[in-house]
């Protein structure tokens, strides 16, 4: 077997490919296919041994089951089988780099997991007596502490479940705000480089999106914002700004732009899901901004995507502070206090009312403080360097062959490239990220954002190693000079060895099957 420039094996040169021969069970060893639960189940047997039940008289009024219960059912090994099998056909952050930009797809350190399993943590009831649970609130507290510290706010609501839910509960307190001083403005302010959470939010709870063109250079300009202001006087409720910003830049601006958003008697909302390029370096609070949610699961390591709950605790401005909803923890002479409706509440706190029915992902929360702890305040500041730094080891990398379209200057923790490179192969976008499917990567965040053509948004966080770094850039390299020489054949049509090809992605977005529907009784035989 020989090997190529990366010490991989190939098939040597001038020899002929094997066609692969067909298999009896259609699998191809480790790549096997899986039915649904509902295909593989026995119908008309249990899958554990129950005793007959004695003679009873129902005492349900008539409401008994009157048919099968249509379950199929499993022994442990077949369960076992079955999301074993399918949890091998995921790309997740534990089998490769996962450049998926705007993402942080960074790893999971497995101490957290350990801590997040400790009896205490796993094993709490959200209803149980706040007094048998004063660790947990502590641990809560202690949190929100370092998540204070870390963006320089004065208040955090802890129980938003993901970034868009914070984002909902950011604008909400900017609403109550503006209703305490008896304002009701209309307008939020969002660039167009802005995730399509940020405008969502505004529209959901009832404001109308105005967009701010970007410049030439990715950022926002000042002067647009303070046009959009003038041009929509005493309207602006918010602006809602990504710092850095989803081109990968940092907003030079920002103080500039938050500035001109209080003098218009409005605020500003940051976007922090792109936290993980400045943490211990830059405190948002320090640049002026009054609401920022925290991707726990982005900058702080929990486990997302696929791969669990998220959270997106919001800081909060002192301006906001107030508004923060219930329920939240305060910290008496003595002791911690559950602050849960009215009746408890202070001289001047006005919640907007409540996010959820408790108190947030508490197994989250203890992941993100085992992060924070084990990290240290210079563990953090050197991660988000080392982020830096990653994104920009690729950006180097492939500067020469691909096209940065805001030149070739340094980025934070992401770097976007366009689509210009590829201009004339006959290979599109889409192509490109499916080849790199076979090549064993997550294709980066694609089309995102919208204000370049064809974007391709790669963010390696810092848990890569250089040589992970080395491989990404050589493949990648090698799928450009492809294109670029036109072996178009390596792009067209692939995915060609993952378990499906390509899909059909908008059907499946706008026409999902999302309900079984079970053949009629009479058709299911016992296996
Ligand atoms: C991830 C992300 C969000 C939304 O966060 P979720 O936790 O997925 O709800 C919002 N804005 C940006 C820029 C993001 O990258």
């Amino acid at each position: 077997m020989s090997m190529n420039t990366q010490g991989r094996p190939s098939a040597p040169s001038g020899t002929v490919q094997i066609e692969k021969p067909a298999t009896f069970t259609g699998n191809r060893a480790l790549d096997m296919e899986e039915p649904l639960l509902f295909e593989l189940g026995h119908w008309n047997i249990c899958g554990v041994d129950l005793d007959e039940p004695e003679e009873f008289t129902p005492r349900l009024g008539g409401h008994e089951r009157q048919s099968d219960i249509a379950l199929p059912a499993f022994t442990e090994p077949e369960a076992m089988r079955h999301y074993v099998r399918l949890s091998r056909m995921n790309y997740a952050i534990d089998a490769g780099l996962y450049p998926l930009g705007s993402c942080t797809m960074k790893h999971n350190p497995r101490l957290n997991e350990k801590l997040s399993r400790l009896a205490g943590f796993a094993d709490l009831h959200p209803l149980q007596p706040v007094s048998t649970a004063s660790g947990a609130y502590e641990l809560i507290d202690m949190l929100s502490e370092w998540l204070m510290q870390l963006t320089g706010t004065s208040a955090v609501a802890m129980s938003p479940k993901a970034g868009a839910h914070g984002e909902q509960c950011g604008m909400m307190a900017i609403k109550q705000a503006l209703k305490a001083r008896g304002e009701q403005r209309s307008i939020v302010l969002v660039p167009e480089s802005a995730h399509g959470t940020n405008p969502a939010t505004a529209a959901l709870i009832g404001y109308k999106v105005v967009a701010v063109p970007a410049r030439d250079d990715g950022t926002v300009d000042p002067q647009a914002v303070a046009d959009k202001l003038k041009e929509h006087e005493g309207e602006v409720a918010a602006l809602m700004l990504t710092n850095p910003n989803t081109c990968g830049l940092f907003e030079p601006q920002v103080v500039e732009i938050a500035n001109l958003i209080h003098e218009a008697g409005a605020y500003f909302y940051c976007d922090g899901a792109n936290f993980n390029a400045i943490v211990g370096k830059a405190r948002p609070g320090d640049l002026g901004i009054d609401a920022m949610h925290i991707n726990i699961h982005k900058t702080f390591s929990t486990p997302h995507g696929g791969g669990g709950p998220g959270s997106g605790p919001v800081v909060l401005s002192e301006r906001l502070a107030p508004f923060a909803p219930l329920p939240f923890i305060r910290r008496t002479e003595k002791d911690l206090e559950l602050v849960e409706n009215a009746s408890q509440l202070a001289e001047g706190e006005q919640p907007f009312g409540r996010m959820t029915a408790f108190h947030g992902q508490m197994g989250m929360f203890v992941r993100a403080l085992a992060y924070m702890l084990s990290h240290g305040a210079d563990g953090l500041q050197q991660a988000s360097e080392d982020a830096v730094l990653n994104a920009n080891y690729i950006r180097v990398g492939l500067q020469d062959l691909m096209s940065l379209p805001f030149g070739k200057k340094p980025c934070m923790h992401e770097v976007l490239f366009d689509d210009t490179f590829l201009k004339d192969t006959g290979v599109t976008t889409l192509d490109f990220a499916k080849a790199m499917i076979d090549e064993g990567y997550h294709p980066m965040t694609m089309y995102f954002p919208l204000v370049v053509h064809g974007a391709m948004l790669i963010e390696p966080t810092e848990s890569e190693s250089r040589a992970s770094l080395d491989l990404f850039v050589a493949t990648l390299r090698d799928l450009v000079m492809s294109a670029k020489q036109g072996n178009t054949s390596r792009f067209e049509g692939a995915p060609f060895h993952a378990p499906r090809r390509r899909l059909d992605e908008t059907a499946a977005a706008r026409k999902p099957v999302l309900k079984w529907t079970a053949p009629s009784p009479t058709e299911v035989e016992p296996r």
